[in-house]
């Protein structure tokens, strides 16, 4: 990998510049190894006419450089704009949603102290293929698509992302007793290829018990492997459980390109108002020091964040009977960066 990388980067809306700055300034202060090159999408240029929420011309920045750390982004409601996230993750193939969700207990309240899991997400197919329309003024359809090349590759994926993790087990997750066909599918190909993985333990859940299980248990799993539109959900679930969703980072992994991002929104409700806790996006970034080959600089990064939560230095969304200050954003990030080692 080259030694200084190119990142492309888009502040975002929101929240997203305020949690943007916060990330550079840490990634800045740990000796960070990247060369960005930064973009305009989202609100802005829905609104100045780009429909899709990002220029024609912005495509290729986003395709020559090897990954891309996105600040979350406003779709505007209303005038049929379609998620840019779908647009990027489908027109950059980034056919896997990686979503780690770990509990900081007991520096931030949770429940479930061993909870360590992580939610893969196939992101290309199902119900986000984007194949909805209006058939008449009272019914409208949308195709959920399920391909077997699809399931192939992201059960792969996650049985040699749990090998390469040190991880033991992979449930898959689907409604197989419903959709029998689609769903039936992807539960049929992880049978399949959890044969060429005897050194990893695996189970199938049907989808409705699974997530309730993520809620009451979720120290009991360890790496679930699932489609689309239940990834979605269970990921946001998951991250919820361990303190906020302002706690998990994203890895949206492509062949060319990957992205990284918070799993968050853009929180319009407390945007500028430097209340944001800007951790989603940096464990994002810290995933992406990992896949750039820069693993010491996310490690430090990533203990001085836990340093920092363990001290009790706490944005407003965490604060509780373990925290010792409530800071801002900019506080947040400074605190961050003062226990760098
Ligand atoms: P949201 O995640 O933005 O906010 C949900 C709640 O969580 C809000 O109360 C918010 O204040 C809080 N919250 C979120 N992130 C936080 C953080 N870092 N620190 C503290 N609190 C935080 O979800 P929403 O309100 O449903 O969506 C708002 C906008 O974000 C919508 O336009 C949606 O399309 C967009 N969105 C973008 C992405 C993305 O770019 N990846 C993902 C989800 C939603």
């Amino acid at each position: 990998m080259n030694e200084t990388p190119n990142v492309t980067l888009a502040r975002g809306d929101g929240i997203g510049p305020e949690i943007t700055d916060a990330v550079l300034n840490i990634l800045d202060s740990a000796g960070a190894r990247l060369n960005f090159e930064e973009i305009q999408i989202g609100e802005t240029q829905f609104l100045s006419g780009h429909k899709s929420g990002i220029a024609p011309e912005t495509w290729e920045t986003i395709r020559k450089n090897p990954v891309f750390l996105k600040a979350p982004i406003t779709t505007p409601l209303g005038g049929g704009y379609k998620s840019l996230n779908v647009t990027i993750r489908k027109s950059l193939n980034l056919f896997a949603n990686v979503r780690p969700s770990r509990a900081y207990a007991p520096y931030v309240p949770c429940q479930f102290e061993n909870m360590d899991l992580v939610v893969i997400r196939e992101n290309e197919e199902d119900l986000y293929a984007g194949i909805e329309h209006q058939q008449t003024a009272e019914v409208t359809q949308v195709l959920k698509l399920i391909t077997r090349p699809g399931c192939e590759r992201i059960v792969r994926y996650a049985f040699e992302y749990a090998r390469a993790h040190g991880r033991k087990h992979v449930t898959c997750m689907t409604k197989n007793n419903i959709m029998k066909h689609t769903d039936g599918l992807f539960s049929k190909v992880f049978h399949e290829i959890a044969q060429e993985y005897p050194d990893i333990q695996n189970d199938h859940q049907i989808i409705d018990i699974g997530a309730a299980r993520v809620a009451a248990e979720p120290h009991k799993f360890d790496v679930i492997v699932t489609l689309n539109l239940y990834g979605d959900i269970i990921s946001d679930i998951a991250s919820q459980v361990t303190g906020s969703v302002g706690l998990a980072g994203s890895a949206n992994i492509g062949e060319h390109v990957s992205m990284f991002e918070a799993v968050h929104g853009s929180a319009p409700d407390i945007a500028g108002k430097d209340l944001a806790n800007p951790s989603g996006l940096l464990l994002g970034a810290t995933q992406m020091l990992v896949h750039l080959g820069q693993q010491d600089v996310a490690q430090r990064i990533e203990n001085a964040w836990l340093k920092t939560l363990e001290d009790g230095v706490h944005t407003g969304d965490l604060f509780g009977a373990q925290s010792t200050q409530r800071v801002g954003c900019k506080a947040f990030a400074k605190a961050i960066a003062e226990r760098l080692g």
